[in-house]
């Protein structure tokens, strides 16, 4: 198979032909259609983020298809269409997997991150924590629901956004503009800030009441607020947006920073609060809430050879909504 590999951190990534991997107990060999791009790659291939092991084929938002299962799998039939997502497994029996927090597990493994991912033909992962897909998204749409849509769902409900409340979103990516509908479906008002004039246009496009710039002001405070741009210089002017106890989420996995800022940001019971990672819960809350909303999912393909050319674009600001290669 080819397969796309990273050998170490700050080098462009590498097309390389590898052998199929042989799915092991309770693994299933997946055929894949198309796997979404993600900021967290992007940390990987800069060397902002530093994976267990190298070389790494990464990439963890996958669509494909079953070819064949290991021992003891059968839940799902080979030809079945399924998800593959960050959370590649959980050991289940750790104090934070027995409170309902595998995001947070000792032992839990990230695809494309411990193990290899999707910029590939094929992957393999463990039966249990893949997820049947619904019909409604075509395979390139559907990629970007599994880690830019998740996290923006596990994002909303860390801020503890309720019906009808004002949401503000920083940064405005593959994740925002699916958390951005969720949002609207929800009854939520919905500001975006972004530096690009087409993010903000987009965002107007899919419902965002107001768009405008970090420090600009929306025409009311924000009740909750979540952070989508890896830049922590944003924090303060998020809490300046917010209402008194309102709620800031931070939604990446890499920050360049925490500045310093005046304990009247916080002060008045302001919260903030980061995601990390993901449950299978919320993947399939997700999931159904997704087809629930008709989410719009905007994406750019690229094939499998051009993983290089959708990263620096990513890196750019210059995707509209999501990347997604397709390795046919
Ligand atoms: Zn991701
Ligand atoms: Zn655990």
């Amino acid at each position: 198979m080819r397969a796309q590999v990273l050998e170490q951190g700050g080098r462009p990534l590498r097309l390389v032909e590898r052998e199929t991997p042989r799915p092991g107990p309770g693994q299933v060999l997946i055929r894949v259609r198309a796997c979404g791009v993600c900021h967290t790659d992007l940390h990987l291939v800069d060397g902002e983020l530093t994976p267990p092991r190298l070389p790494l084929i990464p990439g963890h938002q996958v669509v494909g298809v079953i070819e064949a299962g290991g021992e003891g799998t059968g839940r799902l039939r080979p030809g079945s269409r399924v998800g593959v997502a960050w959370l590649h497994e959980a050991c289940g029996a750790c104090d934070d997997c027995r409170r309902g927090l595998e995001n947070l597990c000792d032992r839990v493994r990230f695809t494309g991150f411990h193990v290899d991912g999707g910029y590939a033909e094929q992957i393999i992962a463990p039966e249990r924590f893949v997820y049947p897909l619904p019909e409604t998204f075509p395979d390139a749409e559907a990629a970007p629901l599994l880690c830019a849509g998740i996290i923006g769902f596990r994002a909303l409900k860390v801020c503890g956004a309720q019906r009808g409340e004002r949401v503000a979103l920083f940064g405005f990516g593959a994740s925002a503009h699916l958390t951005l509908q969720i949002a609207r479906w929800r009854g939520c008002q919905v500001d975006v800030y972004s530096r690009a004039e087409e993010h903000r246009r987009l965002a107007l496009e899919l419902g965002a009441g107001w768009a405008g710039q970090a420090g600009e002001a929306a025409p009311a405070p924000a009740d909750r607020a979540i952070l989508f741009a890896p830049s922590g210089r944003l924090i303060p002017i998020a809490l300046r947006a917010l209402r008194k106890a309102g709620t800031l989420a931070i939604a990446v996995i890499h920050l360049d920073q925490v500045p310093a800022f005046d304990y009247a940001l916080l002060f008045e019971e302001r919260v903030v609060r980061t995601v990390t990672a993901s449950t299978r819960r919320d993947g399939e809350e997700f999931l159904e809430e997704a087809v629930a909303a008709r989410l719009r999912v905007a994406v750019e393909p690229f094939p499998l050879a051009e993983a290089g050319r959708a990263l620096d674009l990513l890196r750019e600001g210059r995707i509209r909504g999501a990347g997604v290669l397709l390795p046919a």
